[in-house]
């Protein structure tokens, strides 16, 4: 199905209320268990169970790489193979497996239940599994389950239906607190701890970022909880969020230098942090950040970028490109445009900038052909077809496991696209 584009007036500002091609056909994106790959290491006490098949194994294990760990904090307990006779098989089954989990790796605090696509799991309760196990494990281990399957979620929503399981767990803060700051969404270690530096230069108080690094530090949330979303595609959890009574700040995601600003100054704007003390703390930040952006900004300029929609993270790397690094956008897709977390996004965005939500993979690709961009974001599926086309691509899924948030990765960001467009023409010289 498709939808017709609208031609924005050349005068209007932004993208606020830009057209969108809505396309719903085939798509080439990962299943939502991929963010195990980032969150198993981020909550360092959790371990995640896919219940499933051994495609769900294959791709854990292809999209980890090659990591050897000593102590794997994910696996798959494969269901789909036996002749279940019912359910009860499958739920003593599933027991059985926890138990002997849980019994040789004491130092598991909390435990998800992924959920995947085969038909024998979705005949599974894992939500009255989770609770039956959590009452006979309690109170050592928290055992928690979400949807990772690819029937239900794209690659980033795996986090998402992660995060906002977990937001029922969160203690509740007493309505007499102090307004407090929450970051939502999972960041790098190394990422975490500069905002941390910031926040705290800024005098804001003790910030809190969920998720936790230890399933025992889940921050309190209550009505005077204000948040800030850190990733594009947490729309579960912050309905969740909401509905325990915190605030969303409106703000830019942290991506380049100015929505790395603009997000900072929404959280201190906020708290009541002075102008002049935001200015001075992040002036020399900016500054830094800006000057090793001006050599990535040599090789990026003029040229032209194509977004699949992959991540969620498009429109916010797009506002980056074109803004700071004087990229031209020809096409951003997402696979899901939630017009209120992206507002801030959409009305900086260039004015008359396509953007199409969703996918049929065929029609786009054919735009993307004839568009013949200098380099293409997209999922691996597509990437060596168009690479052995001459097109230059980038592996969305490499955005979202490198740290890329804040001033001090600003510069690697841009990297990530300068790199194969440098290599491509390497190649053709
Ligand atoms: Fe497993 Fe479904 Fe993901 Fe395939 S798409 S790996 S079956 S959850």
């Amino acid at each position: 199905m498709n939808a017709v584009i609208d031609i924005r007036p050349a005068a209007a500002e932004g993208c606020a209320d830009a057209p969108v091609l809505r396309e719903r056909g085939q798509r080439e994106v990962f299943c939502g268990l991929t963010g195990i790959i980032w969150l198993h290491r981020k909550i360092q006490d959790a371990f995640f169970l896919v219940v499933g098949s051994r495609t769900c194994a294959h791709l854990l294990q292809s999209a980890a790489g090659v990591m050897i760990f000593a102590e794997p904090r994910f696996a798959t307990a494969i269901i789909d193979e036996r002749d279940l006779a019912g359910l009860a098989d499958a739920n003593e089954e599933l027991d059985r497996v926890v138990t002997r989990l849980l019994e040789r790796r004491p130092d598991i605090r909390m435990l998800f239940l992924v959920g995947s696509c085969p038909s024998e799991v979705i005949k599974l309760d894992l939500s009255r599994a989770a609770s039956r196990l959590s009452k006979a494990f309690s109170p050592g281990v928290r055992i928690l389950n979400y949807s990772g399957s690819g029937i239900e979620t794209t690659f980033t929503q795996g986090e998402d239906a992660c995060l906002a399981s977990l937001v029922p767990e969160l203690p509740a803060s007493p309505a007499s607190a102090a307004a407090s700051l929450m970051v939502v969404g999972a960041l790098a270690d190394v990422v975490e701890d500069q905002f941390r530096r910031l926040f705290s230069e800024l005098g804001m108080g003790a910030v809190q970022f969920f998720p936790p690094r230890r399933s025992t530090e889940l921050p309190a949330v209550g009505p005077n909880t204000r948040y800030l979303l850190a990733q594009p595609f947490l729309a579960d959890t912050a309905r969740a969020l909401d509905e325990r009574g915190a605030k969303r700040l409106p703000a830019p995601f942290p991506l380049g230098v100015e929505g790395t600003t603009l997000w900072l100054q929404a959280a201190a704007q906020a708290f009541g942090i002075d102008k002049r003390h935001f200015d001075q703390v992040v002036a020399p930040k900016r500054e830094r950040a800006q000057r090793a952006l001006a050599r990535q900004r040599t090789e990026l300029e003029g040229k032209s970028i194509f977004f699949f929609p992959d991540s969620q993270l498009e429109l916010p790397l797009a506002r980056f490109l074109s803004r700071e690094m004087g990229m031209r956008l020809t096409e951003v897709g997402t696979p899901f445009l939630h017009r209120q977390h992206m507002a801030d996004e959409l009305a900086l965005l260039p004015a008359g900038t396509v953007l199409s939500e969703g996918q049929d993979v065929e029609r786009q690709l054919d735009r993307c052909r004839e568009q013949q961009p200098d380099i293409v974001v997209c999922g691996l599926g597509l990437a060596n077809p168009l690479e052995s086309e001459g097109l230059t691509t980038k592996w969305a899924i490499e955005l979202v496991f490198t740290p890329i948030h804040g001033y001090d990765q600003a510069a690697d960001l841009a990297e990530l696209f300068s790199r194969p467009l440098v290599r491509r023409m390497k190649l053709v010289a």
